[in-house]
């Protein structure tokens, strides 16, 4: 261990600053409270524990990946991808255009025909198993990458982004030539071509989650990556050349929102999965409405994680901490409504700070970081402004003080207590560090406030009694719901929303029903 270098300080401040400032960073003698108490101190700190950079060789440029090739942007044009832990650019990435959407959908569609669409079951399986094998062993280069153009912390994407990714390659790989036994008597078919779009919270395992289903299902692909997080999708690009993935069968392209609109309006496109937010999945809805375009949609949420007074009061803390501060709470279904059982609160929450003050923000790379940085600067400042409208409307807030790295997009961990229910910090997606406490005294009353939201994603329930969780679990409307624990993600099983969260499942044999014509309406 290092000797102490940086102290910090009891003060909580208004909203986070970005930079050192005197009143969080005192020098070397300030106390220290992590969670020990007054008159306490922690006389160490972690030392850098730094995973190295030079495990991923950067190029200077980006094409596009269509029919199996990287290609120039027909636009000619190209943007910056930056590191947002540090700001400091990454790559240049091609900005396609509507004519490289429509050679990308042919390459696809000449790929279905051709090739993929007839082949033997056995023999897709075979590409899919390769692919989670490269995926394997090239996991430290593709965590990395993802740390370096995500911002999360490097025990994260080497923990579970890169090892789930992996993971659904090898089950959807298990199921590709037994399509008639996962739905007999259906004579289950692919789709054609699938247009997939997808966010920047977790590029890398939201690629697997829609590209290994489509082809264990005997689609082609044309994926879309978020602008700010592009390069594990164009590294996965040199994976399916790595494993002799027939041309055009998966292709990549990048640019902004109106090049996904325009891939997921083509009218070539048989099947649509969108995971982003859902003022764009709406939109997206309402462009392919009357199109006979399969269509799944995996939206925000605002999830309730319900603690009744006889849960393991240790677990239950790490399971909060887990469902909001995993991926610095950028998880459309991480637990940032916390709903405590009266009786229990006060001791609660004040073991919860305590838990807070030990989480250590900073550079992703760092084995040691639990909060790593915002993945943009327009997601800060939209962390920044919900923060601050929670003051204003009365909420109480509680911040560690711990000293944020100089430059870069960070945020310091977040609790409000004093929340009501109408708060906007209650209602809507803040998608970042910032957990809103409320109260309850009955099941009953728990359920009511739980479901009194826009959104239906996911839900957590702690108890010791199977018969509460059971009870719980059918009348909170969630498409998952976690009992005595929380983010927990496993190929075999469906994920999904209800309401204002979306339609259609991911994952298990729901995701990949969601590539096949098996004679039901999709
Ligand atoms: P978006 O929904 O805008 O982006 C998700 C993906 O959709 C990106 O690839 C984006 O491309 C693309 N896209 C943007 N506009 C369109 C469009 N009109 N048609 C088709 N595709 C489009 O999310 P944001 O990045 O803007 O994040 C905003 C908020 O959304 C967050 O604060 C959070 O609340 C929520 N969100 C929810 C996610 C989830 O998993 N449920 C994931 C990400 C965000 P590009 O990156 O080029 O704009």
């Amino acid at each position: 261990m290092a000797e102490r270098k940086r102290s910090t300080t009891s003060v909580t401040r208004a909203l986070a600053p970005r930079t050192k400032s005197a009143d969080v960073g005192r020098g070397t003698d300030a106390p220290s409270t992590w969670g020990l108490g007054d008159g306490q101190r922690v006389p160490w700190e972690y030392a850098p524990a730094p995973e190295s950079r030079d495990v991923v060789q950067l190029k200077s440029r980006y094409g596009l990946f269509i029919g199996g090739k990287e290609v120039a942007p027909r636009s000619g044009q190209w943007f910056t991808t930056i590191d947002p832990a540090t700001e400091e650019p990454l790559a240049e990435i091609a900005r396609a255009n509507v004519e490289d959407v429509n050679q990308a959908v042919a390459a696809a569609r000449r790929a279905f025909k051709r090739e993929w669409g007839d082949l033997p079951g056995r023999d897709r399986a075979k590409y899919l198993f390769r692919i989670a094998r490269i995926l394997q062993e090239r996991s430290r280069e593709f965590a990395v990458l993802e740390s370096l153009d995500g911002g999360k912390p490097i025990k994260e994407s080497r923990d579970v982004d890169v090892p789930l990714a992996a993971a659904h390659f090898w089950y959807y790989a298990g199921w590709a030539d037994k399509l008639e036994y996962a739905f007999p008597a259906r004579d289950p078919k692919p789709l054609g071509v699938a247009a997939q779009v997808i966010p920047w919270n977790f590029p890398l395992l939201m690629l697997a989650w829609k590209i290994a289903p489509a082809l264990a299902a005997g689609n082609t692909v044309v994926l879309k990556p978020a602008s700010s997080t592009p390069l594990s999708a164009l590294f996965f690009a040199d994976v399916c050349r790595q494993a002799d993935l027939p041309a055009g069968v998966v292709n990549i392209i990048t640019g902004p929102g109106e090049i996904g609109l325009a891939l997921v309006k083509h009218p070539d496109v048989d099947k649509v999965a969108f995971t982003g937010s859902t003022v764009v999945g709406k939109e997206i809805g309402r462009a392919l409405a009357g199109s006979d375009k399969a269509l799944t949609l995996e939206l925000g949420g605002k999830a309730a994680n319900i603690i009744f007074e006889d849960a393991p009061m240790d677990q239950a803390i790490e399971g909060v901490v887990n469902g909001i501060f995993f991926n610095q709470g950028e998880v459309c279904c991480a637990g940032s409504r916390l709903f405590v059982q009266e009786s229990i609160a006060a001791p609660f929450i004040e073991r919860l700070k305590d838990r807070l003050s030990t989480l250590r923000v900073g550079d992703p790379l760092d084995k040691n970081t639990d909060v790593g940085a915002i993945n943009n600067a327009a997601q800060l400042a939209k962390i920044e402004e919900l923060v601050e409208a929670g003051q204003a409307e009365g909420a109480e807030m509680y911040q560690p003080a711990c000293d944020l790295p100089a430059r870069g997009y960070f945020f310091r961990p977040t609790l409000f207590t004093n929340v009501s229910q109408s708060s906007r910090i209650a209602q809507e997606e803040i998608f970042g560090p910032v957990l809103s406490v409320l109260t309850f005294r009955t099941p009953a009353e728990a359920i009511e406030k739980a479901n009194n939201t826009a959104y239906g994603l996911s839900a957590g329930v702690w108890t010791d009694k199977g018969s509460r969780i059971l009870s719980m679990v059918s009348q909170l409307r969630a498409g998952v719901v976690w009992a005595n624990t929380y983010n927990r993600f496993d190929p075999t099983s469906p994920f999904g929303g209800y309401k204002e969260s979306g339609f259609g499942r991911e994952g298990g044999l729901h995701g990949l029903l969601s590539y096949l014509d098996t004679g039901d309406a999709h």
